[in-house]
């Protein structure tokens, strides 16, 4: 649970064409980094993994099955956005909680689902509370715990952390690791940031103008650059 194969997937808006035809297989349980300069292409691939923005070619499978067309919704994934996309009228409580309303889960069942979350995520302290008394970082604990408490098979995060003051984009950086340790899900994680995607990524894909000039390990990206694009962008000494 929790693959995805990309197989010449491309993307226009229009006459302009934002991805060339990208093939990427991204492995259950591994946590997969899209970095690159502004306007490359990360959100619109990841929009594009998880439905919200249609394929123009190509095919998406997800845990092998071919998911192109399959509604967002359907797909079993969690998107987690920048701006939170949390419901400001909305205590925390019943913010996790509407995903899961919506998809006629029992009261008891979405009550043990959130404490779960809260433990995880140290939320017992403001589940009450609605988002406009929250900082930055708690507020993007909410959203985390509102795609966990969905058991996607992968987690999609477009820049988490961009909202974030830099000390404390530490800690979460540090803490979305840990919780990648101990959920054992696929995560595919956006960031422009060179220092978040070397910290966090089990394997790192480079974007650059719509295509992806390599995709390894920090090490292998660091040591072994394919080109000088990927070389000035990770910051090897080559
Ligand atoms: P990144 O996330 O890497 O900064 P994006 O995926 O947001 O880049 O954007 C890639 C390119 O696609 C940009 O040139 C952007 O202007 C364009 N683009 C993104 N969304 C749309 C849209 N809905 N309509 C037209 N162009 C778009
Ligand atoms: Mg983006």
């Amino acid at each position: 649970m929790g693959s995805i194969t990309l197989k010449q997937v491309t993307k226009s808006f229009g006459k302009v064409n934002v991805i060339k035809p990208i093939d990427l297989e991204i492995k259950d349980g591994e946590f997969i980094v899209f970095v690159g300069p502004s306007g490359c292409g990360k959100s619109t691939l990841l929009r594009m993994i998880a439905g919200l923005e249609d394929t123009t070619s190509g095919t998406i499978e997800i845990d092998g099955k071919d998911a192109t067309d399959t509604p967002p919704s359907k797909r079993g994934l969690a998107m987690v956005f920048q701006s939170y996309a949390l419901y400001p009228h909305m205590s925390v409580r019943n913010n996790i909680a509407f995903p899961l309303k919506q998809a006629k889960m029992s009261p008891e069942e979405i009550e043990t689902k959130i404490a779960n979350a809260a433990k995880i995520l140290n939320l017992d302290t403001y589940l009450d509370r609605k988002p406009g008394q929250l900082s930055g970082g708690q507020r993007q604990r909410v959203a985390i715990g509102r795609a966990i408490v969905r058991q996607p098979s992968a987690f999609l995060f477009d820049e988490p952390l961009s909202n974030l003051d830099a000390s404390l984009r530490v800690n979460m950086r540090l803490e979305i690791s840990e919780l990648h340790k101990s959920l054992a899900t696929t995560m595919v994680y956006v960031t422009h940031d060179q220092v978040e995607a070397m910290t966090m990524a089990d394997r790192i894909a480079v974007f650059n103008a719509g295509i992806i000039e390599q995709v390894g390990t920090p090490l292998e990206l660091y040591n072994k650059p394919v080109n000088q694009f990927v070389a000035g962008f990770i910051g090897s000494p080559k």
